[in-house]
């Protein structure tokens, strides 16, 4: 039952100010009935485009997923709002960790494409990370009057990748000082893990939605004295859900264990700068590592290869080349339920059309989740 495809949807945004201002038309269509997406050849109103359109023929491409979120024009029927992300995604992969499964949804796009905007939101239109919260408190709520004999435990931790180094967005940064990073250590039996990673235990909403904005003002804090990080880091919000079953029969506890995660990746045009030679190399070879890895991961997971039994394939995937995909490889190709957004803006062609690629290999992964449970006493 826990063995299942990564599950990818994708998402397009409306036009934004500087948009509408460089004359920008939209090229995606979705048809809510097969959940295809199609990329449209551009016009020539648009300078953006021109450009690629100069260099070489463009096609109408389309791709399906197992859900295409239309969030361009509010006006449309098919207008896909915070609340309707949440509810055909978020919810049921918060099913899946009250079963005591892992998982992991994450955001890919190019910047400014809303992988935020979907991921955390904003005050008014909040995201998937603040309503994964509140449903999981309001669920926990519900089961404590019916069934008296569970427990929970709950903990959350928010850390971000940059340039290869994880920093703990829970502690906060000190004006005067460089930012501290944490080392990664990898345990037999848990895997790889952080060291001194801030782990915090939470006991209600207002205390986990207190340290998603303590973690969320860290990275905002970094990327403007560094100079736009938010667009070259991941960053990994994390909640461990603990569940004691006691069974007044028996007088046997079983513990079920579940990890949400929930990522907003880096943007996805710094993948293609590492390619690039020269000039784009000066900014430090191994800033965008971490993505030019997760292409490399996902595409050997997507590799029909991979998984055909008897092969010795499992050994080429390259978790380790990269902090993020170290990191999330239970996530990506083993013990989770796992799911991509890619988050697509709705006039750029190349960007999207590599975005759509990517989603469309990403489609292909397996993962085996298993339920995470143990007697304890
Ligand atoms: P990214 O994190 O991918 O760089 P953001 O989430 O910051 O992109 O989005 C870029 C801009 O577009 C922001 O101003 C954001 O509020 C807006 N935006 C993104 N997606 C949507 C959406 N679905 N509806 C309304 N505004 C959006
Ligand atoms: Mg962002």
């Amino acid at each position: 039952d826990g063995g299942g495809n990564v599950k990818v949807v994708v998402r397009v945004r409306g036009f934004l100010p500087r948009e509408i201002e460089r004359g920008a038309e939209c090229l995606i269509q979705m048809n809510p009935l097969n959940q295809a997406t199609t990329l449209l050849v551009p016009n020539d109103t648009d300078p953006a485009n021109k450009q690629s359109k100069m260099r070489r023929t463009l096609e109408e491409k389309t791709f399906t997923f197992d859900n295409s979120f239309w969030s361009y024009d509010e006006k449309d029927e098919h207008y896909a709002h915070q609340e309707d992300v949440y509810n055909s995604l978020g919810e049921e992969f918060l099913d899946h960790n009250f079963e005591g499964y892992h998982t992991c949804i994450f955001a890919y796009g190019q910047t400014g494409s809303g992988k935020s905007y979907t991921m955390m939101g904003t005050p008014e239109h909040r995201g998937l990370i603040p309503r994964t919260c509140e449903d999981l408190f309001q669920r926990i709520a519900d089961a404590q009057n019916d069934t008296p004999n569970i427990s929970y435990n709950v903990r959350v931790s928010y850390f971000e990748v940059y340039n290869e180094h994880v920093r703990d967005l829970l502690v906060p940064v000190a004006s005067n000082q460089p930012p501290y990073y944490l080392k990664i250590r990898e345990s037999p039996t848990e895997g790889p893990y952080i060291k001194d990673l801030t782990d915090a235990p939470v006991r209600n909403l207002a205390e986990i939605m207190k340290y998603m904005r303590i973690g969320d003002a860290s990275r905002t804090t970094a990327s403007t004295k560094m100079n736009d990080t938010s667009s070259r880091s991941h960053a990994v919000f994390t909640i461990m859900l603990k569940q004691i079953h006691h069974d007044m029969d028996t007088d046997e506890s079983t513990e079920r264990v579940a990890r949400i995660r929930l990522v907003d990746l880096a943007g996805s045009e710094r993948a293609k700068a590492t390619e690039a030679t020269g000039a784009r190399l000066r900014e430090g070879s191994n800033i965008n590592k971490s993505l030019t890895t997760l292409g490399r991961v996902i595409a050997a997971l997507a590799d029909p290869k991979h998984s055909r039994p008897g092969k010795r394939n499992k050994d080429v995937v390259p978790y380790r080349d990269s902090i993020l995909t170290w990191l999330l490889k239970d996530s990506l190709g083993g013990n989770s339920k796992t799911a991509m957004i890619a988050c697509i803006a709705p006039s750029d062609y190349d960007e999207t059309l590599s975005t759509l690629r990517y989603a469309d290999q990403a489609k292909r992964i397996r993962t085996r989740a298993v339920v995470n449970q143990d007697h304890i006493s």
